[in-house]
């Protein structure tokens, strides 16, 4: 019986199954080389060269990646989010149009508005859950890609990834998306018609709060492929040796963490929303969310680790409980096993919707009654 017979979950659980052939030690050796030895014939019969352009640790995480979002072009991993984002812009062309979310991680976002311009990239915000007003600033012919992130970055909206693909391939377009904090256990994009995934593998995909990574997977090898390979070997993009490693050994137990993290974020959500110093809760995995219905449709195993409360008696009140807390730890990042929350109106720079009374959540794995306690006694805290 070959591989492809297992689940998702076997699969990621043994990275593949792959073993060191030397020792047959069933956690690979890392492989830390920098240069390989070169054949008398002048060849490179291993098919490895130099450590810039490629690893064999690396290829190891990227084939678990590509198996879970079922890339089949592969996947491409890089020393940050931020540094996958950037190459996908940057395989793009001077004068080049493009389409990108309103609510998005604020640094990209910032990169965007700055950087992209200066390469010589037009490119245009608008509120990708309407998909009305997506299809207006698609530009036919001229725009080159449009980029959502889903849910985005701090207000949890949802982007209807099948129908933005149609709008981007009618147009002559290609679809990325940011799925960090979807995750491929919750949402497969490339499986709803998206070109490229990204994701902040520092996130979910690790786990453990522990790496720096980023990743781009492809459903089609094709020519635009190609250019952000280039990219990454060009300007030196690549992840180490040691974690690709750290990234790998998060991955087999992604699901896990995952469906654990997502049940616990929805139940916190839930009691939250009764909570009577919360005005609101922002969570795709409640009913009376903007985006619940396209989320029940495109995600699945749950709705995802992320949720953001706005509290009653304003940003002073936000930030109060933010001080407050005792198990949550008051910090920025988000997808480790440890709970963490934000007042993200106080990171977020030009441009930003966040409301000022909002706190973001970011749910780990730890008991999810002692979760909701640390927030009710530091709401209840913040308002004496
Ligand atoms: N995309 C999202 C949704 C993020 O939350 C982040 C980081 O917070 C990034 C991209 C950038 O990732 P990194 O910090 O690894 O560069």
């Amino acid at each position: 019986m070959g591989l492809k017979t297992w689940t998702k979950r076997s699969l990621a659980a043994q990275a593949l199954g792959k073993v060191d052939p030397v020792t047959k030690g069933v956690v690979p050796p890392i492989h830390v080389a920098t240069t390989y030895l070169r054949d008398p014939d002048n060849g490179y019969s291993s098919g490895f060269i130099y450590g810039r352009p490629d690893n064999e640790t690396v290829h190891e995480a990227q084939a678990v990646l590509a198996m879970l979002e079922e890339a089949r072009a592969g996947a491409l991993l890089f020393g940050s989010g931020m540094a996958a984002a950037t190459a996908v812009f940057q395989a793009l062309s001077p004068g080049d149009h493009v389409v990108a979310s309103k609510v998005m991680y604020w640094a990209l976002r910032a990169w965007l508005m700055t950087e992209a311009t200066r390469w010589g990239l037009s490119v245009e915000f608008v509120e990708t859950d309407d998909l009305a007003a997506l299809k207006a600033a698609v530009k036919p012919g001229v725009t080159k890609l449009i980029w959502v992130e889903t849910p985005s970055n701090p207000l949890w909206t949802i982007t209807d990834i099948a129908a933005a693909a149609e709008i981007a391939h009618q147009a002559g377009a290609r679809l990325a998306v940011d799925s960090t904090c979807a995750s491929p256990v919750h949402t497969r994009p490339l499986t709803l018609g998206a070109d490229i995934v990204m994701h902040a593998a520092t996130k979910v995909l690790n786990g453990h709060s522990d790496v720096v990574a980023g990743a781009l997977c492809a459903r089609e090898d094709d020519e635009f492929w190609s250019r952000i390979k280039t990219v990454r070997k060009g300007q030196g993009g690549i992840l180490g040796p040691f974690e690709a490693y750290l990234l790998m050994r998060g991955m087999r137990t992604l699901h896990l963490r995952q469906e654990r993290q997502a049940a616990s974020a929805l139940e916190l959500a839930q009691r939250l929303s009764a909570h009577p110093m919360v005005a609101r809760v922002l969570y795709p995995g409640l009913p009376q969310h903007p985006g619940h219905d396209i989320a029940a449709r495109q995600m699945e195993n749950g709705f995802g680790y992320m949720l953001s409360v706005q509290v009653t008696g304003g940003e002073a009140a936000a930030i109060a409980t933010a001080a407050q807390v005792a198990l949550y730890k008051r910090a920025t990042s988000l997808g480790g096993v440890e709970s963490l929350i934000e007042h993200r109106a106080s990171i977020e720079g030009a441009g930003s919707r966040c409301p000022t009374d909002l706190l973001r959540l970011s749910t780990g794995i730890e008991d999810v009654g002692d979760l909701y306690d640390d927030l009710d006694q530091a709401l209840t805290a913040a308002h004496r």
